[in-house]
Order: structure tokens, then sequence, then C-alpha cells
């Protein structure tokens, strides 16, 4: 079986740890068929498109999609294609690597994100010419969609909790209802433990107590940020892959933008992308190499091989080569 999987690069150093990942998702026993497409800044500086149609079109034949990062265009790009593959889950897994200097050693969560709506709709207008209004949307249906996505994860992972992270103290209505609905998913799963949480003192209990906690339900922006706020707790952006999952698609990127600041020094840490390729082959019901290319990148993390972002002097290109001759 050759699986066809299209490749977005994009910007900055998306432009560095998506070849890292190709190569060394080609040490794999697995036939892929990479299809390379354009997106973002440098694509639209020279279309005037960050977004070509025909990156949509190879997306949507593709059996799965690898995502690097987009600069400024990032809501340009990242959002329609979410928006094409009608990726209703967000997954990001923040787990605290043996060998790595971590804030919290022993955190080991996985983010479930909201990933249509919430305040991320850009339905932003001003009103008048010194203010402005954002509508955030909360519906049964995208709450029920990933609600049901987080349980199914928590109870095939063999998670024992799922806790549902809101502000319906303030947004009564809008998170209201996503802790509603939430909730009544949360019914038909009895064997999962559920809590709900405030969102901002879910913020100081995961610096503090970050074991508490092991599947964390979101809305849109909420599990953004706190997601990369676990980033901060297991070693940086630079370790975090995500997987942004549809009814019959999905594209994968790690967690991290374009970092411009290191862009173009082949600096990059490339375990956050070769990990989400690691998701991605799950995704394809490759479990095998999934563990395989996933325990190449921790095994090289616990050797020490470390790139700058992680108090190393290793370059991008020489991670890469450790992680395949751990693969070969
Ligand atoms: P963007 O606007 O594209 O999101 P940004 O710089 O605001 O870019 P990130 O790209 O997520 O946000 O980077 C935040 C910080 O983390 C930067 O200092 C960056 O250098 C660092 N960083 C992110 N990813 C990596 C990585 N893979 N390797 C090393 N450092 C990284």
């Amino acid at each position: 079986m050759s699986y066809r999987i299209a490749i977005i690069p994009g910007d900055g150093i998306g432009q560095e740890v998506i070849p890292a990942t190709t190569r060394a998702m080609e040490a794999l026993p697995v036939d892929f068929t990479f299809v390379e497409v354009p997106a973002g800044d440098e694509h639209a500086a020279e279309t005037g498109e960050p977004l070509p149609q025909e990156t949509v079109d190879v997306v949507m034949e593709a059996d799965a999609t690898l995502f690097g990062a987009a600069g400024e265009t990032a809501a340009d790009v990242i959002l329609p294609l979410r928006e094409a593959v009608d990726s209703f889950a967000n997954v990001r897994p923040a787990t605290a690597y043996p060998g790595v200097d971590a804030v919290q050693p022993d955190t080991n969560l996985v983010f479930i994100r909201e990933n249509t709506e919430g305040v991320y709709t850009g339905l932003e207008q001003d009103v008048t010419g010194d203010a402005s209004t954002l509508t955030r949307v909360i519906t049964d249906r995208a709450t029920r969609r990933v609600a049901e996505y987080a349980y199914e994860y928590a109870s095939e992972g063999e998670y024992r909790s799922v806790t549902i992270a809101h502000k319906a103290n303030v947004m009564r209505k809008t998170d209201g209802r996503f802790l509603r609905v939430a909730r009544e998913v949360a019914e038909t799963y009895p064997e999962i433990e559920t809590a709900d949480v405030l969102m901002d003192a879910l913020a100081m209990h995961l610096i503090m107590r970050p074991t508490d906690y092991e599947v964390i339900l979101t809305p849109n922006l909420a599990g953004d940020m706190l997601s990369d706020l676990a980033a901060g707790l297991v070693g940086g952006l630079g370790l975090l892959p995500s997987a942004n999952i549809g009814p019959d698609r999905a594209v994968f990127e790690p967690v991290h933008g374009s970092a411009p600041d290191i862009a173009g020094e082949c600096i990059a840490n490339p375990a956050a992308s070769m990990l989400s390729a690691a998701m991605l082959l799950d995704y394809l019901d490759e479990s095998a190499a999934a563990t395989t290319l996933e325990s190449a990148v921790l095994d090289v993390l616990a050797e020490g091989v470390r790139t700058p972002d992680l108090g190393g002097d290793t370059t991008t290109s020489e991670m890469t080569t450790a992680v395949i001759e751990r693969i070969d």
C-alpha cells in the first residue's frame, strides 16, 4: 500500500523541519508518495494567494497532509485548510520526555481543542471609528462532535479522566452551552471520570499540578493558549505535535509557528514535526511505523542530542541523521 501525503512546508522553519521529517519518514518501511504544494507568505508575495486552490485540491485527494507553518498569512492558510478538511478536533499532546529538561517532568496531557468556531470564526468588525467587536460562536453540533471525539480518544487510549475547560460563569450563553453539551456526552461514558474547571484556574493548576490532568477538552482559543502553556512545561514548542482531525481527512502540524527569529539558521528542532508525522502514521493505522518514528525521536532526545532550544548545539540536519540512524 502506498500512501499519498500532501506536504506543505510553508514559511520560516517549516521549510527546515518538514524536509527533515520527510527524510525520516523515507527511512520507515512504509511506501509514501509525497506531493509538495505551496502556501504561506512567500507564495502570497509571489502570487497574491496564501493558499492556492491547487494546494487545497492536493490536500483533498491525499491520504493525509503534513503542514509546517505559515507566518503573517497563518490565518489565511491554516484556518481555510482546517475548514477544507472539516477538522473539528485539534489534538495536542504535551508530554515531558525522558532526558529533556522540563519544568514539570511528569507532565503527560492531551488537549482536545474545538477547532472550527469559538472566537476563530473571523466574525470581527469595526463598529465605530474607535471600537471593534468579535462574535464568539458555540454550537451544539460542533461541541458534541469534539466532545464525542475527546471521550472516544480517552476511551481508546485508556485514559481515566476528561476535564472540560470553560468559563461558563462569565460566558454564560456560549461556554454554558459548551459545558452543557460536553456533560451530556460525558454521561454516555460513565467509565471515564469527568471534571470541569474554569479555564483561568486551569492555567494555574497546570503549572502547579499537571499530573492531575489527562485529556483536557477545550473551546478553540482556550485550547490554543493552554497547549502553548503546556509546551512551556515540557521543554518548549520544539517538542509539541498536533493533529487536525476531520471526518475523513486530517492535517498534521507542529504546534509551533514559522519562528522567524531562527528561520534560515538550520537550528530548528524537528522533533515536533517528526512527532506530528508519527501521529499521521497512527491515523493511517501504521501503528508499528508510528511507534518506530516516535521511539527514534525520543531515544535521540534521551541520548542528549539537543538543538539549541533544548540547550544543545545540534543542527536540524544532525538531529535528523541521528533519528534516521535509530530507525535503520
Ligand atoms: P508565528 O508568528 O509564525 O507563530 P512566532 O515566532 O510568533 O511565529 P513560534 O514560531 O511558535 O511563534 O515560536 C515561538 C518561539 O519558540 C520562538 O522564539 C521560536 O524560535 C521558538 N520555537 C518555535 N518552534 C521551534 C522549533 N521547532 N525549534 C526551536 N525553536 C522553536
